[in-house]
């Protein structure tokens, strides 16, 4: 339990906050950090039932991440907490855990970081104590000038208890001269760059932030009156709750026992949704900036068997990620649609998995060959991204073992060539498949008879446009295209100038 006496709204001194900064600023004291997370997101305010509506969010957000899991609730006079390395599912199934979290307002936090990273200080939600009361946040997305920031709030004598990214959002809200919580807030984040999704509790508000790109999704829904936010519409469906609407980019949504006030003080930017969201990270039942997850990757199916049509005899999906895609390409192309591959479903999924040599043999653990369906076909094998490659390879593998006659690769995205820094976890840039080689080297580092990826305009048509708008891309395409869209502070000068990753290896 974390007391929360109510304090005075005592706002820092000016000197605080104007405190010597000329110390040598150039070393990093957390250079062995490493920010990168991918997370799902939950809030609820005002059910007696907060926490336990809560964990069955979070359970149906499991997929945005599996390393750990957090519940902060306020129970009227103190925030208590539950945070767990491992899934909802173990986390929160001590019914006296979700006891102990009482109150009508809850946030929760799903993670997934890279290697070395997931330990019991770094899962969210952060709570602290500030100058007037209680704060828990938890984050989806990744700040790209959280270093800068954290070097500067170091040694201005702030002492840090995680590695999180998100812990620089309290410092900030701490050391920040405004009179009350919203405003310290919009302070914070008017000083910080990157992606970001929030939900943050405080002792009478649960409030929801969408950075002003909206990289991140993050919804509105109410279950019978009672307001909800979430990653996915489809943590709201779990509960019964009824979409509301899609928070905009920029938006901060306020949410008390008076109603709920929506303020945009961010200046304006052009959205950039997330992609990938649509391409792999998003569950497909959930409803994502207007469009169905499932449908989009269909479309995207579709465009893919328009564009580099084979012939053959069955169409194979990659699964799970690779079935709605393959759906599409069969539809599109007239080849039956098999489940040719069979997955376990009590592995975790194979990229989340923190070492090298596990994830190469999750590959194994997780798929098998339907035999009977591939031996003397021409299969065309449908997934919907190749990071490393470690996946394909694998399956390529198992369906010449399975007597395969021919194999074709169809990639429901186009090659993924860079790094996310918005808070989808890919490895460094010199890992990726795409960026090592061409088609014709991947094809033969996968050891198919041909391969073929979905174009940037197929992506962009599936999406419902005419094709990508090279001066102003309508999403966030970074990990197809090398385009950033919001500066990477940490990574380079902070001019974009194309060395990020490089930079980023080393950071
Ligand atoms: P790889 O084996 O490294 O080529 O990874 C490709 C597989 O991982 C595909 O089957 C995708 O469905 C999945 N995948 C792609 N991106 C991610 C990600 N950021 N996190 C987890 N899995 C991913």
């Amino acid at each position: 339990m974390i007391p929360s006496p109510r304090k005075p709204d005592v706002p820092p001194s000016p000197s605080d906050l104007t405190s010597d900064l000329t110390t040598d600023l150039t070393t990093d004291p957390f250079a062995d950090d490493k920010l990168h997370e991918e997370c799902g997101i939950f809030g609820i305010f005002g059910h007696p039932d907060g926490a336990a509506h809560t964990a069955l969010g979070l359970h149906a957000l499991q997929h945005r991440g599996q390393e750990a899991a957090g519940i902060v609730a306020f129970d009227g006079r103190h925030f208590n907490a539950h945070r767990a390395l491992g899934q909802v599912g173990s986390a929160f199934s001590d019914p006296k855990v979700i006891e102990a979290l009482a109150g009508e307002a809850a946030i929760g936090h799903v993670r997934y970081a890279t290697t070395g990273e997931t330990i019991l200080r770094n899962v969210q939600p952060i709570f602290a104590e500030l100058a007037f009361g209680g704060l828990a946040i938890a984050h989806n997305g990744n700040l790209t000038n959280a270093r800068a920031l954290k070097r500067e709030l170091v040694h201005r004598g702030c002492i840090f208890q995680s590695t999180m990214d998100t812990e620089v959002i309290i410092h900030l809200i701490a050391t920040s001269r405004f009179p009350n919580v919203v405003d310290r807030l919009i302070d914070a984040l008017n000083q910080v760059e990157g992606a970001y999704s929030l939900v943050v509790l405080s002792e009478d508000r649960l409030i929801g932030v969408r950075d002003p790109y909206g990289v991140r999704p993050l919804v509105l829904g109410s279950l019978k009156g009672v307001p909800i936010l979430a990653s996915e519409t489809c943590a709201l469906d779990i509960i019964g709750a009824d979409f509301v609407r899609d928070i905009e980019p920029g938006e901060i949504v306020i949410i008390g026992k008076e109603g709920i006030v929506s303020r945009k003080p961010f200046p304006p930017a052009r959205k950039r949704f997330c992609i990938f969201e649509y391409v792999y990270f998003s569950r497909p039942d959930s409803v994502v900036e207007g469009s169905s997850v499932y449908a989009a990757r269909k479309r995207i199916g579709e465009e893919l068997a328009r564009e580099s049509h084979v012939a053959a005899d069955v169409v194979i999906p990659v699964p799970d990620s690779g079935v709605p895609g393959a759906i599409g390409y069969a539809a599109q192309s007239g080849i039956p649609f098999e489940l040719g591959i069979i997955r376990n479903h009590y592995v975790g999924r194979t990229f989340i998995q923190p070492t090298d040599q596990i994830r190469h043999l999750g590959v194994k653990l997780k798929h098998n060959a339907n035999r009977p369906l591939i031996a003397g076909k021409r299969v065309v094998l449908v997934d919907d991204s190749i990071v490393r490659g470690t996946t394909s390879v694998k399956i390529v593998e198992m369906m010449r073992e399975a007597g395969a006659r021919e194999v074709h690769m169809r990639i429901a995205s186009p090659p993924t060539t860079h790094s996310c820094f918005y808070g989808v976890d890919t490895p460094e840039r010199s890992k990726l498949l795409a960026a090592r080689h061409d088609i014709e080297g991947m094809r033969r580092f996968i050891g198919v008879d041909s391969l073929a990826f979905v174009s940037m305009n197929g992506l962009y048509r599936a999406m419902g446009v005419p094709g990508r708008d090279a001066e102003n891309p309508q999403f966030c395409d970074a990990c197809f295209s090398g385009d950033y869209p919001i500066r990477l502070v940490d990574y380079d000068d902070g001019n974009n100038t194309g060395q990020l990753s490089l930079l980023a290896e080393r950071a």
